[in-house]
């Protein structure tokens, strides 16, 4: 049995008694993996704005630099273009592992969620560090119990068209709880729910960020199916808020985070025509294999254990968003129109 480690405890200024106390917290090394990605670069800047030193690996298959480049040339900020499928070795106090192909226009591609997850858990335990995979509400599958309870086993088609994403990360669950019984690495898990916000990929599929582009470039926003499946979407600051809390707590989890506020892709596209344009058409699509029909988080678990709950509602959210893409999508012609 590893004793637990005074110092790392120190450093993360846990408390509960065990810290000796006038220990004051020092800057930590922590690596986010996918970190030039849409939840890991905002994760990234709220690290550093804490004072600790990060270091992202990335390979940039849906990441891109300018999502951290206002870091480069800061001393506690590290990038390195690698892809996790391969082993690196790194000396650090904390692993954020969220390199995945997240969308699935992109997932089907390789097998990061295993291979890559396997790798960061052989680092965690080489150097004592803490571990955090970022899971998915995708474990759950097509779900018959409804909210989502972390206890629920989930309903997953192993051999479907999205199982190398679902079935990958239930893996990688598996093995990061493996990790945590056998060879005693600290490990969290996050099971994150539908998550938007500034510097999601325009073109990656999902359907808010699908949404947005179709209203601001005047094209129909394309409803799949019927448009009843439903979905709850969370905003990429309360998220990131979550899995500091989740990083730094004493909880293994998992925990769902994500916004218990459950919308169907109909009622999304009206929010969208409201915040960007009343007039945007709709069109229905045919809808992709085992879509889950419907999704929401049972939070309790977060809020009992680790004091959470998002803050922004999607009518909030959304227009921080649309500011981001208006200028991602016109460039600079009209920048500064908004
Ligand atoms: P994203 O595609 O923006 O970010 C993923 C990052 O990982 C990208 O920067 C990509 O270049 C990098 N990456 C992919 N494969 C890699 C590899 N083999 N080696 C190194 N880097 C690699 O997606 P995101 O939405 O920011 O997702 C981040 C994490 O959160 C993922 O693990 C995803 O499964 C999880 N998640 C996200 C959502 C959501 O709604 N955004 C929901 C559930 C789970
Ligand atoms: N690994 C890594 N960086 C490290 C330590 C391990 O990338 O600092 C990789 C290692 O190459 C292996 C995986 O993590 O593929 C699992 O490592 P572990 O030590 O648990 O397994 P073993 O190498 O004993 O099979
Ligand atoms: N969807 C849609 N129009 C789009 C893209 C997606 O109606 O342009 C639907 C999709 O069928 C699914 C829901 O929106 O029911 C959420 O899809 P997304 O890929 O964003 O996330 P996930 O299915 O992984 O929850």
């Amino acid at each position: 049995q590893r004793k637990p480690n005074l110092e790392y405890l120190a450093r993360i200024g846990a408390t509960g008694g065990k810290i000796p106390l006038g220990l004051k917290r020092k800057g930590l090394r922590v690596v986010v993996t996918g970190g030039a990605g849409f939840v890991g670069s905002h994760l990234v800047d709220r690290l550093m704005e804490r004072g600790d030193t990060v270091i992202v690996v990335d390979n940039f298959f849906t990441g891109r630099k300018e999502n951290v480049m206002h870091h480069f040339g800061n001393p506690n900020f590290e990038m390195i273009r690698h892809d996790v499928v391969e082993p690196i070795l790194l000396e650090v106090d904390q692993i954020y592992h969220l390199a995945c192909p997240a969308s699935p226009v992109h997932y089907k591609f390789n097998p990061t969620n295993v291979v890559g997850t396997l790798n960061m858990l052989g680092l965690a335990k080489r150097v004592g560090a803490r571990f955090l995979l970022t899971s998915t509400s995708e474990v759950y599958g097509d779900p018959l119990q409804h909210p989502q309870v972390e206890t629920y086993w989930g309903n997953v088609n192993p051999i479907g068209v999205r199982s190398c994403y679902d079935e990958g990360k239930r893996t990688a669950e598996t093995l990061t709880m493996d990790y945590h019984r056998g060879a005693n690495v600290e490990v969290r898990i996050a099971r994150i729910f539908n998550t938007y916000g500034p510097r999601m990929c325009i073109d990656d599929g999902r359907v808010v960020s699908n949404f947005v582009a179709q209203a601001l470039r005047k094209e129909p926003l394309t409803v799949y199916g019927d448009g009843k499946q439903t979905r709850s979407f969370q905003y990429v600051s309360d998220l990131v808020e979550g899995l500091m809390r989740l990083m730094e707590g004493e909880h293994v989890g998992p925990f769902n985070l994500g916004n218990p506020g459950e919308f169907t892709m109909l009622e999304l596209a009206k929010v969208v025509q409201e915040t960007i344009d009343p007039n945007a058409n709709i069109e229905f699509r045919p809808n992709t294999e085992d879509d889950p029909h419907k999704r929401k988080p049972d939070i309790t678990k977060a809020k009992e254990l680790l004091g959470w709950e998002p803050k922004v509602s999607l009518r909030q959210g959304l227009p921080l968003m649309v500011k981001d893409f208006r200028q991602r999508v016109f460039g600079d012609q009209k920048e500064g129109s908004s």
